[in-house]
């Protein structure tokens, strides 16, 4: 198996980078996962290097994961298993909403990998036939979770948590909030958990805010408490936790993939005016929910950081909409 030196490594520290603008009366600080120096970065980046360690330990033949062919998720899985020497395979769920071919899903069939598509009532079991199928074909077979769930994709981002208390010091200022777009949980997860680490059992992880891009309450809050859950093993105080993770689901525009003219407007303002790429799905719906949070509860004058998690290639996929030249 071909090893990838930059996950043998620890990942270099991201760079915060402040806004020339003022954006709803605060200072906007802006963590770059989207530099994350692997296939485009993004926080699936974070998550990939975790269960790298894993695969490695096991030395499957086979990476099978569940995900869009066009997703972040298995851009990164796909790139990231064609570089160890080994094969992906991907179980894809139907999906009516988005047939235009995609930066990632061109990446995807271009790092070789296998995808496997049906109705999404059928997922769970085709995953475990599968699984069934290429094991009595003689494969090990390494499994990760859609979206890169799971205790290894919430470590990424307790050590993300750590760089972000590190660089609070250097750059000599709190963040008052630290805010992202949340999705399947573990990069919430993954912030709270460290905040709870850094400090005592009660710790105030409520500046931790996961704008949701798609799901809805109570179900997308329960998520990210079950990863907290799962991360601390019984070892803390699990009642804290309810009270620690702050999932706002006012500004999903109807849910995934959604979006709209101001969202559009932001996404080519942040562009043209800061030089910071956003995608429509996740960061730029984040940082539109963001405004509209510190808007509607009349916070000022604070210091606010920008998880940016990723989605490059979707930029460029927005970018051939947004110019048509
Ligand atoms: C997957 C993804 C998210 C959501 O991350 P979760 O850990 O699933 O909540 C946010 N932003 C981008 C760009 C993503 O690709």
């Amino acid at each position: 198996m071909n090893r990838i030196p930059l996950f043998e490594q620890t990942l270099p520290e991201t760079p915060v980078m402040r806004l020339r603008q003022e954006y709803a009366g605060n200072v906007i600080y802006v963590k770059r996962d989207d530099l994350l120096p692997f296939a485009f970065g993004g926080n699936k980046v974070r998550k990939a290097a975790e269960f790298y360690h894993a695969i490695v330990k096991q030395a499957p033949d086979v990476i099978m994961t569940y995900g869009s062919e066009g997703s972040n998720h298995c851009r990164v899985i796909a790139l990231m298993a064609h570089a160890m020497g080994l094969k992906c395979h991907i179980i894809a769920a139907e999906s009516n909403e988005n047939h235009r071919v995609s930066a990632n899903r061109r990446m995807v069939l271009a790092a070789g990998a296998t995808v496997k598509t049906v109705p999404v009532s059928a997922v769970a079991e085709t995953i475990e036939n599968e699984k069934e199928r290429l094991m009595q074909n003689g494969a090990r077979v390494y499994f990760i979770p859609g979206g890169g769930h799971g205790k290894p994709g919430t470590e990424g981002y307790v050590k993300a948590y750590r760089e972000i208390l590190a660089q609070e010091e250097g750059l000599q200022v709190t963040f008052d909030k630290i805010v992202h777009a949340s999705g399947t949980g573990a990069t919430q997860a993954g912030l709270v958990c460290g905040e709870v680490l850094s400090k005592d059992a009660n710790a105030d992880a409520t500046r931790i805010l996961g704008i949701s891009i798609a799901r809805e309450n109570p179900r997308g809050k329960e998520v990210v408490v079950e990863s907290v859950r799962e991360f601390f093993g019984g070892a803390r105080k699990t009642d804290d936790f309810e009270k620690a993770v702050s999932f706002v689901d006012d500004y999903t525009l109807g849910g995934y993939g959604k979006t709209n003219d101001e969202v559009r407007a932001l996404q080519r303002r942040l562009m043209t005016e800061e030089s910071l790429p956003v995608d429509l799905t996740y960061t730029g719906k984040a940082f539109y929910g963001m405004l509209r949070y510190l808007t509607e509860h009349d916070i000022r004058n604070a210091n606010i950081l920008f998880l940016h998690t990723g989605g490059t290639p979707l930029f460029y996929d927005d970018l051939n909409d947004m110019i048509n030249v």
